[in-house]
């Protein structure tokens, strides 16, 4: 049975990275987006020309509505759903927590912890034997930030990972014995264009000296390891996190 995979936010970036490789190890995979059409597509076209199978959708997964049309998108498009990368997330310029606004914690926590759970379920409406699916496998993006804070930059950021953590720990236990696996991916400083979210486009470079491995992350090594916890190869594997940070 062909697998079908969701990964929120793949237009660019770590989302990116993960669609093409889920694509070269043979998943039909939905590329979901925010605004950013022109890089969906050439995400799709990429998959395209090497013999894969990709569609684009746009839906803004903090909102429930938009969630409800990308899912049944793909039901009607790509199949039976088997596979969720909950990816897509968001920062915004750096503060203290003394210069947060309600409005700022409502977008970060709306498009970061909202979206994700409201993902996570209707992935499980699909997959878990309970609604009469045949199983699968969700994966997070977390951030190594839950641990560290990122304190003078964006706490609010780090707190929504937080919870991602939490959500990942509680929805496995949840499903576990309904066919689901629910794994996280904690990485560290990666090289994408979050950055310039937070009015640093360059942050990574600065920080790197404080990674034990004195260096940046790519795309593809996040990509790596969420490939391999939505495999069978990680078929005892529930509840756990991969931090890719080169030892940060
Ligand atoms: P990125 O390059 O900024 O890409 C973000 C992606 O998310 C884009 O595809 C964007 O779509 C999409 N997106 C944003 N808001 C959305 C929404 N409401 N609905 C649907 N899609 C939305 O980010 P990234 O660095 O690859 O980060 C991916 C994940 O890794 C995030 O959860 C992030 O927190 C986490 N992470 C990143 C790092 C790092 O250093 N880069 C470290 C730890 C964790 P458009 O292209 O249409 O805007």
């Amino acid at each position: 049975m062909a697998q079908v995979l969701v990964v929120t936010g793949s237009s660019r970036g770590i989302g990116a990275a993960t669609a093409r490789l889920a694509a070269e190890r043979g998943y039909a995979v939905c590329v979901n987006y925010l605004h950013n059409s022109a890089a969906a597509y050439g995400v799709v076209d990429v998959i395209d020309r090497a013999g894969g199978r990709a569609i684009a959708v746009a839906a803004d997964i903090s909102l429930e509505d938009e969630v409800l049309r990308l899912f049944q998108t793909v039901d009607e498009q790509l199949g039976t759903l088997t596979a969720l990368v909950n990816n897509a997330g968001i920062l915004e310029q750096q503060r203290r927590v003394d210069e947060l606004d309600a409005a700022r914690l409502n977008r970060v926590f709306a498009a970061n912890v909202t979206g994700s759970f409201l993902c996570a379920r209707e992935a499980v409406k699909r997959m878990s034997t309970k609604y009469g699916g045949v199983g699968g496998a969700i994966v997070n993006v977390s951030s190594v930030a839950a641990r560290l804070g990122s304190p003078g930059e964006y706490v609010d950021y780090a707190a929504s990972k937080g919870a991602i953590d939490s959500l990942t720990i509680g929805l496995a236990k949840e499903v576990a014995a309904e066919g689901i696996r629910v794994n996280a991916v904690r990485p560290g400083f990666i090289y994408t264009a979050i950055h310039a979210s937070g009015g640093e486009p360059d942050r990574v470079e600065r920080v790197k000296s404080a990674v034990p491995m004195q260096r940046g992350g790519q795309a593809v090594e996040v990509a790596q390891a969420i490939l391999w916890l939505l495999s069978a190869e990680a078929s005892y594997t529930t509840g756990s996190f991969i931090d890719i940070a080169g030892g940060k």
